[in-house]
C-alpha cells in the first residue's frame, strides 16, 4: 500500500507545498509531489496531523498506478466487436491445422496478398455471414494461463479440439479446466472426421466422444446442454464454415461489445513481443477498447511507445485499428512484456510521468519487502538465540537442524527461449512448480541462445539450463566442460514435465 505525496495531500486536504515542507522537516529527503510513501510512513505522518487512516485510503500499488488513466465507459460508444477465440486441446489433435486452414481460407484483407508473418493473433472473415473473428495463436495453454493470471481475460470463446480417434486426453481435460476457471464460453470441435469414411463407424466414434464429454461435465447440445459441438476436418475443410458460424452465433448470444472510436481511451494487451533486426522493439497488441492510430502514445509496464507503424499479420500497414484487432506495433522505448496491459495516454510527457511513478511504487514496494525480510530474519535469529540460552547440547543441535531444514529446497533453473512471449509463458508456468520440500527457482530468464554469461551463471548457481524452441544449440553449450545440464524442448508441456521430473527426483523417499 503506497501513496504519492500529492494524493496524500488531497486526501487530508492539505496544500502539497505545506505537506512537502512538513515532510522535509520530518527528515524526508528530496520530497516532490510524486514522491511515494509507504503505509508505515503515512501512518506516522498522519499521526502528526491527528488523522486516522481509513481502510481504503491507501490504494496505489504497482498494479493499479495506471488505472486513473482509463476513461469511464460511455454506453453511447458501445458497439459490437468480434469475438476473441483461443483454440485449445491435446497435442496433435489438430489445433495448428485448424488455424492454418482458417488463415488460408478466410483471412481478412487477403486481396493484399502479403506474406503472412506470425504475430500471435489474426483475424478472419467468415465465408457466409461475413463477420470477423479474432484467433489467438499463442503456443499452448501456458500463454492462455499467463494472460489470465494477470487478470487479462482476453479470450471470449475457447474452441476445445478433440480428435475423433483419440477422444478426451490429459491435455483436453487440462484445457477444459482452464476454460472453466477463466469463465470462457466453449465450443467443441470434434476433428479429423475424414479419417473414417464409413458413416456408421463415424457416428459411433462421435458418439463415444460425446459420452466422454458428458462424463466430464461438458453439457453438449445433443444431450440437452448448451455447448455446441461441431464435427470437422481441417484437412478437407469439411464443416469448417460451420465451426466459424457457430462461433459467430455464440458471440451474438454473448452480446460482445466494446467502446470504439477515439472518444474512448484505447486499451489492449500485449500478446507477443520481440526485438527484430532493423525495426527494433516490436509487439503485437490486441486492442480491447477505443481506436489506435499511428502516432498514438501507449503506456505499458515500465515502458511506453509512440506508435511508429502498425500492421496486420499480412504485413498490411494499418492507419487505425479498433476493438478485437491484433496489430503489430513498432516504436517502443523498451520491449513490453507479453500479457501486460496497454493504455493510451495523451502525450509522451504523461507517459514518462506515469512510468516514473510506477517505478517509484515498485521500488518502495521492494524496499519495504526487504525491510520485512530483514525483520523476519532478525526475529527468527533472536528466537533461536533465546531458545539456545535455555537449552543445551543435543537440543540446540536439533533446533538448528530444524531451522536449516525449514523451507523447501530450491532447485535452480535458467530459462532461454526463442521469443520473449515464450520466456514469459515458461516462467509463468514453471515458477510455481514444487511443494513444501522442493521448489523451482528461476535464476534468470531471457530470449536467445545460452551465452557465456548464462553458462557462467549456471555454473555459479548450479542451475540447469532449459532451452525452448532454439533449434540446434552450439556444441560448446551442449558438451560444455563444466557439466552444466542443458535441456532442450519444443513443446511447453514437455518442458513443464521435464522440470516436474527434475523436482520429483530431488524428493526424499518417504520410507
Ligand atoms: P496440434 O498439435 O494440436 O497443433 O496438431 P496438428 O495440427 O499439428 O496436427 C497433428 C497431426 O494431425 C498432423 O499430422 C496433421 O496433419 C493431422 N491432422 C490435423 N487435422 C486433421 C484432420 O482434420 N484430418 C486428418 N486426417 N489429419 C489431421
Amino acid at each position: 500500500n503506497y501513496i504519492s505525496v500529492s494524493d496524500l495531500a488531497n486526501m487530508i486536504n492539505l496544500k502539497i507545498e505545506k505537506l512537502t515542507r512538513d515532510l522535509t522537516k520530518m527528515g524526508f529527503a528530496n520530497v516532490t509531489h510524486n514522491y511515494i510513501l509507504s503505509k508505515e510512513y503515512v501512518e506516522l505522518i498522519l499521526m502528526n496531523y491527528n488523522y486516522q487512516l481509513g481502510d481504503h485510503a491507501l490504494a496505489v500499488t504497482p498494479e493499479n498506478v495506471y488505472d486513473e488513466l482509463r476513461s469511464p465507459v460511455n454506453p453511447k460508444n458501445l458497439a459490437r466487436r468480434p469475438p476473441i477465440v483461443t483454440i485449445m486441446g491435446h497435442v496433435d489433435h489438430g489445433k495448428t491445422t485448424i488455424l492454418d486452414y482458417l488463415r488460408k481460407t478466410s483471412i481478412v484483407s487477403q486481396e493484399h496478398g502479403g506474406i503472412t508473418q506470425h504475430i500471435g493473433a489474426f483475424q478472419v472473415e467468415t465465408p457466409v455471414s461475413k463477420r470477423k473473428i479474432t484467433f489467438l495463436d499463442t503456443p499452448g495453454h501456458a500463454a492462455f494461463l499467463k494472460m489470465r493470471e494477470r487478470g487479462a481475460n482476453v479470450t471470449d470463446i475457447v474452441v476445445l479440439v478433440v480428435s475423433m480417434d483419440d477422444s478426451l486426453m490429459p491435455q483436453t481435460l487440462e484445457a477444459l479446466k482452464h476454460a472453466r476457471k477463466a469463465g470462457s464460453q466453449m465450443i467443441v470441435a470434434i476433428t479429423k472426421i475424414d479419417r473414417i469414411s464409413n458413416v456408421k463407424e463415424r457416428e459411433k466414434a462421435i458418439e463415444k466422444v460425446s459420452i466422454d464429454l458428458m462424463n466430464n461435465e461438458v453439457p453438449i447440445e445433443r444431450m440437452g446442454g448448451d455447448v455446441q459441438v461441431v464435427t470437422i476436418s481441417a484437412r478437407t475443410g469439411e464443416n469448417m464454415n460451420l465451426l466459424e458460424e457457430s462461433i459467430v452465433a455464440l458471440s451474438d448470444i454473448m452480446d460482445l461489445k466494446a467502446e470504439r472510436g477515439s472518444n474512448a481511451v484505447a486499451e489492449g494487451f500485449v500478446i507477443e513481443s520481440e526485438v527484430k533486426k532493423s525495426v527494433g522493439n516490436v509487439s503485437t497488441v490486441l486492442i480491447t477498447k477505443g481506436l489506435l492510430r499511428k502516432g498514438s502514445i501507449l503506456i505499458c509496464g515500465n515502458t511506453y511507445c509512440k506508435v511508429r507503424s502498425m500492421s496486420s499479420e499480412q504485413r498490411v500497414s494499418l492507419a487505425e485499428a479498433g476493438p478485437s484487432t491484433p496489430v503489430e506495433i513498432t516504436g517502443w522505448k523498451n520491449l513490453p512484456a507479453a500479457g501486460d496491459e496497454v493504455i493510451q495516454v495523451k502525450s509522451e510527457a504523461i507517459a514518462k510521468k506515469y512510468v516514473a511513478k510506477k517505478m517509484a511504487v515498485i521500488q518502495t514496494a521492494k524496499e519495504s519487502k526487504n525491510v520485512e525480510r530483514i525483520n523476519e530474519q532478525r526475529a527468527s535469529e533472536a528466537l533461536l538465540k533465546a531458545k539456545k540460552d535455555n537449552l543445551k547440547g543435543e537440543e540446540v543441535e536439533e533446533l538448528e537442524e530444524k531451522q536449516l531444514n525449514s523451507g523447501p529446497e530450491k532447485i535452480n533453473f535458467i530459462v532461454k527461449a526463442d521469443v520473449s512471449g515464450s520466456v514469459e509463458a515458461i516462467v509463468e508456468s514453471i515458477s510455481s512448480l514444487g511443494n513444501e520440500e522442493v521448489q523451482c527457482n528461476i535464476i534468470s530468464a531471457s530470449a536467445g541462445m545460452p551465452n557465456e554469461s548464462d553458462m557462467k551463471l549456471a555454473r555459479i548457481t548450479g542451475s540447469k539450463i532449459l532451452c525452448f524452441n532454439l533449434g540446434s544449440l552450439p556444441n560448446d553449450v551442449i558438451n560444455n566442460k563444466e557439466r552444466i545440464e542443458v535441456e532442450q524442448f519444443n513443446v511447453i508441456y514437455k518442458l513443464i514435465e521435464g522440470v516436474t521430473e527434475t523436482l520429483t527426483n530431488k524428493l526424499k523417499p518417504i520410507y
